[in-house]
């Protein structure tokens, strides 16, 4: 699918870090088109962002480019404590507790990869797959929204100085500026919180002489308590540059950052190592916030990533949040611009998002005044919830389980959820170990083979519905296909998934099913809790989380109903 910039924009996406991007990737990948600009004249350098958690890597892995990412970063360390606040001897200790990865839970390894080398990836994606370019040096300056679109204002700078200013009106506006973005401002959205009194040091540095095999660790040295040094290795190709963070209360983070060589000398005191070679390449004054919006919204103009919320760098959540972020809110955006979801729909986007970052905030700031307060080994996470993997939905208006509605009252578990079975709202696990059993000539995967071993993760698509029809030995298959019918055509590939040793020959399927599998293992049926009953029916939505957990088609039509509204065939 080729989504050219030559096609008029629908939606007009301001920023081009993480959130932007994935914005348009998503937007793009629903055959959307889009335009996404950023005020800086060249893309930023630096780490900031490294911890790319579980859940991203999924959602990374859904839009194809996790291979990619995976290249280049590295999984997450451990961290060497050369003073211990504890009083004791150097030792190792992680910073997250570890998670073993399960058939639901593929991946539970955050992995490093710094912002300057993942945004490239999306960059690169974006254009290659989509044709779409960031317009770098282009910044929106004001809009003005009606009931019909947005009018831009836009000033493009050219290395010479111009400025070319341009009128553009779009359907929507994304904002995804960062924290002292424009867009939020103009919508006059809250931005409540604090600034935290730390004042910290951020940046890359070139360092030489951290011992023997300095890239197999985080080096942590004395402590924020007092005054704390903090080095990450980077990538497998940077084998000298780590990530900086120094803070502390006797911590002159303003003049070290406006003299590298002053902050070298600093960083060679704190390690009270002997023969350090060390080159800043950026560093800069950091003050941690946590702030959010009060909703995510405001009319055709939405913000998401930075610009609705910020919270300190403890616990590697920020761009983490804001990707899923985007993710939540593009395929929304997209069937509303398709004219199959009314724009009713686009309200449950601050309805999910808001309980989760508010949960998102208290745990990162509590976190940060650990590690700052008592030092780093005092901050380690002993739960997994900073993984992502248990955030949910199950409040929002527009899921739908048999078992009824998760209320107010699951809003108090948005980020690790209950630990009750998959409901409706929860992120859809994985199941390896299917086998595909039946190919659709004529369905929407005709490319796959039968007899090819494969996991539910590889059918999740941003561009789709997945509907996961397990289908019981005795259970009546008739019924599947007119069950499903309540899908706008395109919006929906179904996928059959039968028990191990069940006959199931293409006779034995319904038409409307595209791809039928053979739950070898056994993963499928007891991820979903769906073994010893009678079909059920899981509809998997775009951005990989539960949208209905039903029984009949009265349950999938009132899914439908609240996401396709009136236009529900
Ligand atoms: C030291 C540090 C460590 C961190 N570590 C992690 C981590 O490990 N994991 C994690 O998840 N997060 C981490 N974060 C947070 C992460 O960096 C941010 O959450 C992330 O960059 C937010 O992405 P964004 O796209 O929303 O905003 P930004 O990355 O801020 O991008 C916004 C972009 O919009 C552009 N822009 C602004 N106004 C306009 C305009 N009017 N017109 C056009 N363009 C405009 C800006 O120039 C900018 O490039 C860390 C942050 C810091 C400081």
């Amino acid at each position: 699918m080729s989504n050219t910039q030559a096609t008029k924009p629908s939606v007009l996406i301001v920023g081009g870090g993480p959130v932007g991007l994935m914005t348009a990737i998503v937007l793009s990948y629903n055959g959307i088109p889009v335009r996404i600009i950023e005020k800086n004249t060249t893309n930023r350098p630096g780490q900031r962002g490294a911890g790319v958690q579980p859940r991203s890597q999924e959602l990374y892995s859904f839009i194809g480019i996790l291979p990619e990412l995976q290249k280049l970063s590295r999984p997450l360390m451990q961290m060497h404590l050369y003073q211990p606040s504890d009083g004791g001897a150097p030792r190792d200790a992680h910073f997250l507790t570890p998670v073993d990865p399960t058939p639901a839970c593929p991946i539970t390894r955050p992995l490093s990869l710094g912002q300057s080398r993942s945004e490239p990836i999306l960059r690169n994606f974006l254009l290659s797959r989509f044709g779409v370019a960031l317009e770098l040096a282009t910044e929106l300056t004001h809009f003005e929204q009606d009931a019909e679109g947005v009018s831009c204002h836009i000033v493009k700078r050219s290395v010479d100085g111009y400025k070319v200013e341009e009128d553009v009106r779009v359907l929507y506006v994304v904002g995804a500026d960062g924290a002292r973005g424009v867009v939020r401002k103009a919508l006059g959205l809250s931005y409540e919180g604090q600034a935290l009194e730390q004042h910290m040091i951020i940046g890359d540095v070139r360092v030489q002489g951290l011992g023997p095999n300095p890239q197999s660790r985080w080096h942590i040295f004395g402590s924020f308590a007092t005054q704390g040094l903090w080095l990450r290795p980077t990538e497998w190709d940077t084998p000298d540059l780590y990530q900086i963070i120094g803070s502390g209360p006797t911590v002159d983070a303003a003049g070290l950052t406006a003299d590298y060589p002053k902050l070298a000398q600093w960083i060679r005191e704190v390690t009270q190592l002997e023969g350090l070679t060390i080159n800043v390449e950026w560093a800069s004054e950091y003050r941690a916030s946590s702030r959010m919006v009060n909703k995510f919204s405001e009319g055709r103009v939405f913000v998401a990533g930075d610009s609705a919320h910020i919270h300190p760098p403890a616990g590697a959540q920020g761009m983490n949040s804001g990707v899923q972020d985007a993710y939540n809110l593009a395929w929304k955006l997209a069937l509303v611009l398709k004219g199959l979801s009314p724009p009713a729909l686009l309200a449950s986007y601050s309805d999910e998002r808001l309980p989760v970052i508010s949960e998102m905030i208290k745990r990162t700031t509590a976190m940060f005044n650990r590690v700052s307060k008592e030092g780093v080994d005092r901050g380690v996470n002993a739960d997994s919830a900073l993984y992502m993997l248990g955030i949910n939905y199950r409040w929002s208006g527009v899921v739908v389980d048999y078992r009824g509605s998760g209320g107010e009252e699951a809003k108090g578990h948005a980020y690790l959820g209950k630990g009750d079975g998959v409901h409706a709202g929860d992120r859809a696990p994985d199941a390896p170990g299917l086998t595909i059993a039946h190919v659709a000539p004529h369905g929407s995967l005709p490319e796959l083979k039968a007899g090819e071993a494969t996991s539910l993760f590889k059918f999740f698509t941003p561009a789709k519905h997945t509907a996961l029809v397990f289908l019981p030995e005795d259970a009546e298959r008739s019924a599947v296909g007119a069950a499903l019918r309540s899908f706008p055509p395109g919006t929906l590939q179904t996928l059959a998934v039968l028990p191990n040793g069940v006959g199931h020959g293409p006779s034995q399927g319904s038409a409307e099913v595209d791809v039928t599998l053979v739950d070898a293992q056994g993963h499928a049926f007891s991820g979903y809790g769906s073994q010893g009953v009678g079909i059920t029916f899981v509809i998997v939505r775009p951005d990989g989380y539960v949208g209905a957990y039903v029984r009949d088609a009265a349950g999938i039509e009132r899914y439908c109903a609240g996401v396709f509204g009136g236009s529900a065939q």
